[in-house]
C-alpha cells in the first residue's frame, strides 16, 4: 500500500557512515536499513562510508564484519569510501577554513564531554601548534528542521569552540563527515539520535565552507524492554551472531524496520523487503525510543521459517548441524586433484554416529521439527538424536516416573518383537500406528509408548514415536530400543 500523500524526493543520496572500531551491531544495521529503504523508495543511491580516521581504533576485521553483515541482510550499497584514503580532501578544506579565519590552533586536548570549550587561544593567530578548533562566533540560535523531530534549536553558546581536527592529516569525524557529505552529494543525513548534538556543529562548519545543508533525520535509539539503553547481551552483538543463532535475514530486516517505524497499516507485522521499500516513509519514523523485544524477533523468525519449504529449511539447517558437529559433508566424486580444490560436493553427509545421511533425510526432519523451531540453530537441540545416539538418564524411560523397570523392559520387548516383524518399507507412520496402537491400548498407552519415544529421542519432549521411527528407519529404531533394554538390565544387575 503506497501512502497517497507520501512525499517524493528527487536525487536522493544517503549513507551509512560506520566507524570500523567495532562489529556491525543492531543499531548501526537499523540505521543502514532506514537509509537503504529511503534510497530504494526514491530511486536514490545508498553509500557505505567507513569513517576510519581514528587510526588506533579502526580495524580491518571490523570493516569486513560490517560489510559481511550488511551483505547478509541484503542491504546493498552503490558506492563505497574510506576516509583514510582521502586525506588531501580534508586538508584542502582545513586550509580553506584556516585562511578564512574560521579555525585556529589550540594546545588544549580535544574536549571529552559536551561542556563548551572557552578557549584563550582563539585570538592568538600566530599559534602554530595544537589541534584545530572552530572559532564559534555564532550569535543566533541554530535551528534545523529535522524530518523526524520537527524544528530543533541549539544555543550556539552551548557549543563553545569545538575541535575539528588533530592536525592537517587527522580530521575528526565531525569535520570529515561534513566534508564528505558535501563531496558525496548527500541529500539526507539519516542517523541515530545520539548524533543530534553534533548537528549544530556540523551546520556551522558547513556554513563556514558555503556548503548546501543536507536534510536531517535523527532516528530514535533502540532501548531495552525496561527502556534503558540496549545492553550488550541483546543488541550490541554482531549482526553475524544473529546469523549464527539461526535468524533469517529477512526476519531480522523486518524486525529492525519495525523498531522505530511502522507501516500505514499498523497491524501488519510480517513485511517483506520489497513491501518495506514500497511502504517506507520517514514521516512514520517515531520520535520516542524503539524497544528491542527478543520475543518478537523470535516470533517473527518462526513465521519466516514456517513460510519456507521443507527443502529450503533443511538446506538452512545444514550449516547449523555442521557447526554443532552433528554432520559433516561426505566428499565423494573427486573430479580434480585436491590441490585445485576440485571436489564436487555431494548431498551426502556423515552423521556423528557414523551413519551416512542424505539431504532427503534432513528434509524429513525439517518437516517434522519445523513447527517447534524458532531459530534454525534450535534443530541442533531439538533434533540432535537424528544424528547421534541419544544421551539420557534411565529414569527418563519410566512413564510418569513411576513405571517399574521390569515393566519398562517388558514393554520394550513387546515393541521390539512387533517391530521386528515389519519390513523396513512398512516403517511409515500409518503402518507403525496400525501395528502398535492396538497393543498399546491393551498394555497401557503411556506405559508402552513413553519408553519407546524416550529411548528413541532421549528427550522429555519430542515429536511422537511413530514420526520418529518413520525417519530413523527399522535398523536404528531397533538398535536404540535394544540399547535401552541393555542399559536397564545392566542397571538391574548392579542393584
Ligand atoms: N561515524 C559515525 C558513527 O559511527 C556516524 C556519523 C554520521 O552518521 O554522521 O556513528
Amino acid at each position: 500500500m503506497t501512502e497517497p500523500n507520501s512525499l517524493h524526493f528527487e536525487n536522493v543520496r544517503v549513507r551509512i557512515a560506520p566507524s570500523p572500531s567495532g562489529f556491525l551491531h543492531i543499531g548501526t544495521a537499523r540505521t543502514a536499513l532506514f537509509n537503504w529503504l529511503f534510497a530504494k523508495k526514491h530511486n536514490g543511491s545508498f553509500i557505505l562510508r567507513f569513517e576510519d580516521t581514528d587510526r588506533e581504533r579502526s580495524k580491518k576485521e571490523f570493516e569486513y564484519n560490517i560489510r559481511e553483515g550488511l551483505e547478509w541482510l541484503g542491504i546493498t550499497w552503490d558506492e563505497e569510501y574510506r576516509q583514510s584514503e582521502r586525506p588531501a580532501v580534508y586538508q584542502t578544506y582545513l586550509e580553506k577554513l584556516l585562511s578564512g579565519g574560521w579555525i585556529y590552533r589550540c594546545p588544549h586536548r580535544i574536549e571529552q564531554s559536551n561542556t563548551p570549550h572557552i578557549c584563550p587561544f582563539r585570538d592568538q593567530d600566530e599559534t602554530e601548534e595544537g589541534i584545530f578548533r572552530f572559532k564559534n562566533n555564532e550569535k543566533k540560535t541554530i535551528t534545523f528542521n529535522d524530518m523526524v523531530r520537527g524544528a530543533v534549536s541549539f544555543n550556539p553558546k552551548d557549543l563553545g569552540d569545538f575541535s575539528i581536527a588533530v592536525d592537517f592529516s587527522r580530521p575528526l569525524f565531525i569535520f570529515a563527515g561534513v566534508v564528505d557529505d558535501k563531496e558525496m552529494h548527500i541529500s539526507h543525513v539519516i542517523r541515530g539520535e545520539d548524533h543530534l548534538s553534533n548537528t549544530p556543529k556540523q551546520i556551522l562548519v558547513g556554513r563556514a565552507l558555503g556548503f548546501p545543508e543536507p536534510k536531517w533525520a535523527h532516528i530514535p535509539l533502540i532501548l531495552e524492554k525496561n527502556r534503558s539503553k540496549l545492553s550488550k547481551r541483546d543488541g550490541a552483538t554482531s549482526i553475524l551472531d544473529y546469523r549464527e543463532m539461526g535468524y533469517l535475514p529477512n526476519a531480522l530486516l523486518n524486525f529492525m524496520a519495525l523498531m522505530g517505524w511502522h507501516p500505514l497499516d499498523d497491524t501488519k507485522e510480517i513485511i517483506s523487503p520489497k513491501e518495506l521499500i514500497a511502504e517506507f516513509s520517514v514521516e512514520r519514523i517515531q520520535k520516542g525510543g524503539a524497544v528491542f523485544n527478543i520475543d518478537k524477533l523470535n516470533w517473527m523468525n518462526k513465521q519466516y521459517i514456517n513460510n519456507l519449504t521443507d527443502k529450503e529449511t533443511a538446506q538452512l539447517f545444514i550449516p547449523h548441524l555442521m557447526n554443532a558437529g552433528l554432520i559433516k559433508p561426505e566428499i565423494k566424486n573427486i573430479q580434480f586433484p585436491a590441490a585445485y580444490g576440485g571436489y564436487t560436493p555431494t548431498e551426502t553427509y556423515v552423521a556423528k554416529d557414523g551413519k551416512s545421511v542424505r539431504l532427503d533425510y534432513i528434509i524429513q526432519i525439517a518437516a517434522l521439527e519445523k513447527p517447534r523451531i524458532e531459530k534454525l540453530s534450535d534443530i541442533t537441540v531439538f533434533g540432535d538424536f537424528f544424528f547421534c545416539k541419544p544421551q539420557y538418564d534411565l529414569e527418563l524411560l519410566s512413564w510418569k516416573g513411576v513405571q517399574p523397570l521390569e515393566d519398562i523392559r517388558r514393554k520394550l520387548d513387546i515393541t521390539i518383537n512387533l517391530l521386528d516383524k515389519l519390513e523396513n518399507k512398512n516403517f511409515t507412520k500409518n503402518e507403525l500406528e496400525g501395528a502398535l496402537i492396538p497393543i498399546a491400548e491393551k498394555e497401557g498407552k503411556g506405559e508402552l509408548l513413553w519408553p519407546l519415544r524416550a529411548a528413541l529421542s532421549g528427550k522429555k519432549a519430542s515429536p511422537g514415536p511413530f514420526e520418529i521411527m518413520e525417519i530413523l528407519g527399522k535398523e536404528t529404531t531397533i538398535e536404540r530400543l535394544k540399547e535401552a533394554k541393555k542399559r536397564l538390565l545392566e542397571h538391574v544387575e548392579k542393584i
